[in-house]
């Protein structure tokens, strides 16, 4: 359906491989894997009014969709090569596909991301996006292998993307003077940065990773139950951009850092002696990296506040369906 569309969106996000015998066109693409690979797949699913705001501008949809798949294949430590796209427009609107186009391309391009296929139908904007990557034999980075002992780290900085939620919700003037740190928070939450070279540079290096898409609390969270270990974090550690700490008081910024979710950093563990060079591979790539804690011995995560007292985990809000 929707030749003109479709088109529209083959052009605009055009990207030659080698490996792609057969594009947008036909009734499947054909692929081709290099030899001595693995094929890592994701798929996510953007519904508007849900996963983002309405509102939102198309190019910062188009690139939110693929960067949020992106982010999956970077917490498994994969480098991006294809993406299927199916697209569900009210309309056929030719100005938003051109815009959702054009924020795909930007973010698909310096990955040499090829678009090979798709489906578009109409209804209530949903947008999903299947992600292929590759990865040496037997060298994904799982949520699995975190061990007593290790180091938590984070890359980046925690709780910018919630707080971008909490500007666009909470409308200023022109003339504030902030209005350049809401600017900030606001693009962390539209134009997340998939921590793909620093996943690819873990690899064989970090015992466990996961994308923060749910927020810090759950997804190390998932790290602990998929690993069969706890996690201790300090939150004097929880690294904090200068914009969110200057909007907001502590206790919001912690609980934006905590259970925020959006920000597409990347949470991962390593075991003690190769801590310093893992920190120093990631600085090399120009990529922030905090250690914010360790791995222990039972289950879920604990926070230890400021103060040195362990954080009620029961009090609302920390839970992320609380
Ligand atoms: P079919 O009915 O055979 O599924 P479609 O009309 O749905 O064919 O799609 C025609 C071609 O366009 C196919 O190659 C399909 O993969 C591609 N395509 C359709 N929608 C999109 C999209 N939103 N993005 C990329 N490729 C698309
Ligand atoms: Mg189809």
């Amino acid at each position: 359906m929707e030749f003109d569309l479709i088109e529209l969106i083959r052009r605009r996000t055009a990207q030659p491989r080698d490996d792609v015998r057969l594009g947008i066109g036909d009734d499947a693409a054909v692929l081709a894997m290099p030899a001595g690979q693995e094929l890592a797949v994701a798929i996510d699913t953007l519904v508007e009014g849900v996963h983002f705001p309405c509102g939102t501008a198309a190019a910062d949809i188009g690139w939110k969709a693929l960067a949020v798949n992106l982010s999956d294949l970077a917490a498994m430590g994969a480098s991006p090569a294809w993406a299927l796209l199916a697209l569900t427009l009210p309309a056929a609107d030719a100005a938003f596909v051109e815009g959702f186009a054009d924020g795909f391309a930007q973010l698909a391009q310096p990955h040499r991301l090829a678009l090979v296929g798709g489906d578009t139908t109409r209804g209530p904007l949903c947008i999903s996006v299947a992600v292929h990557g590759f990865v040496p034999p037997a060298k994904a980075l799982t949520r699995a292998g975190a061990r007593v002992g290790d180091a938590v780290l984070v890359t980046g900085t925690l709780g910018d993307a919630a707080a971008g939620l909490h500007a666009l919700q909470h409308p200023w003037r022109d003339d504030d003077p902030r209005s350049n740190l809401r600017e900030f928070l606001i693009e962390r939450l539209n134009r997340p940065v998939p921590r793909l070279a620093a996943g690819a540079a873990l690899r064989g290096q970090a015992s466990a990773c996961a994308d923060i898409s749910d927020g810090l609390l759950a997804d190390l969270g998932h790290i602990c139950t998929a690993s069969g270990v706890g996690a201790e974090i300090e939150a004097v550690l929880l690294p904090r951009s200068s914009a969110l700490l200057d909007l907001h008081d502590d206790a919001t910024a912690l609980h934006f850092a905590l259970s925020g979710g959006d920000d597409y950093e990347l949470c991962f563990t390593v075991p003690a002696q190769r801590l310093a060079d893992v920190q120093a591979d990631l600085s090399r790539l120009g990529c922030g990296v905090t250690r914010i804690g360790r791995i222990v011995d039972g289950s879920g995560v604990r926070v230890r506040g400021s103060d040195g007292d362990w954080l009620n985990m029961d009090r609302s809000g920390w839970e992320h369906f609380a």
